[in-house]
């Protein structure tokens, strides 16, 4: 088993504390018609990535894919600069953010795009994704789009056996994302479900970890949308129900007021913040050890054997 970084393969061993759902180079702005969701200057990224560096961060997933202003080379000068491990990804986000000129495509145009890109590398460079994501579906829907993408990703992940990182948006829809990828027969410990920290519905949440995906809290510091203390009584809950072996973190930093420098929360607010918190509530090192390092690298390595629960 191995994970797939910009700079090539790495034994999943080696990923170390991991934030499982970034963005480090990103443009919405077309999109969302605001300039802050422009994040794209390398050197205040660098500077603000530099706390998570210091704080132990060795890894980011990047979930920034076609639509969302991926660069790839910039991806491959941040992890050079930082000796910072990144994985980029492969795939669209939702509607209103597919390219255009991939609006009518089918569920196989979006599958063998896919699979060209992870077996031949991004945009004509030889980076290659290591992971399938992020792919959402809308607010309590998936668009007739959304729907096509979902099927291409699946064809894709049961192809070449990389993770596939969910979007699901204010934490809809996760159930039926759930559903679809086991009738499609995709097996679970392949899905990283997305922003369930984000539903506020902690029934929900527990029905989705009982089929068996990882599940991803990684909002953490957009206490606009739910404070940080609700996230934890969430978690705590998780936990509790013996939930400490698919359990992700991270934070989805998308704009520039989200950087320090710019009095945000920063990339390094789970592990500055959010762990500090946990270890007061009692949480194990060795729960948290699989919260950051373990649990992502079993969710991020390729080549696993498929289990069902
Ligand atoms: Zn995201």
């Amino acid at each position: 088993m191995y994970i797939q970084t910009v700079l090539g393969k790495i034994r999943s061993e080696e990923l170390g504390v991991c934030a499982c759902h970034e963005h480090l180079y990103l443009d919405l702005s077309h999109v969302k018609k605001n300039d802050d969701t422009r994040l794209q200057d390398l050197n205040l990224v660098l500077t603000d990535l530099r706390n998570f560096v210091e704080l132990g961060g060795k890894a980011i997933i990047e979930v920034t894919n076609d639509g969302m202003g991926r660069d790839v080379e910039k991806l491959v000068e941040i992890s050079e600069s930082l000796d910072l491990q990144i994985i980029a990804s492969t795939g669209c986000y939702k509607d209103p953010l597919i390219p255009d000129e991939k609006l009518p495509w089918t569920r196989d145009e979006f599958s063998e795009w896919m699979i060209d890109e992870i077996e031949n590398g991004i945009n004509g460079t030889d980076v290659k994704p290591g992971v399938i994501g992020e792919i959402g579906s809308s607010l309590n829907k998936f668009q007739q789009i959304e729907i096509e993408l979902f099927h291409g990703a699946i064809q894709a992940a049961k192809a070449t056996k990389l993770p596939l990182s969910t979007h699901t948006t204010l934490g809809t829809m996760a159930k039926e994302q759930v559903e679809l990828f086991i009738r499609e027969g995709l097996p679970l410990n392949q899905v990283i479900i997305g922003h369930q920290d984000l539903n506020e519905h902690d029934e929900i949440v527990l029905d989705v970890l009982s089929a068996g995906p990882f599940v991803a809290l990684d909002t953490i510091g957009k206490e606009n949308y739910r404070t940080d203390e609700a996230r934890l009584t969430s978690l705590l809950k998780f936990l509790e129900n013996g939930y400490e072996d698919q359990l992700l973190l991270s934070s989805d930093l998308t704009r520039k007021s989200h950087l320090r420098v710019n009095g945000g929360q920063g990339y390094d607010v789970v592990l500055r913040d959010f762990v500090p918190r946990l270890k007061e509530k009692g949480i194990p090192e060795l729960v948290i050890e699989k919260l950051l390092v373990k649990n992502p690298q079993k969710a991020f390595s390729i080549g696993k054997e498929g289990e069902t629960k």
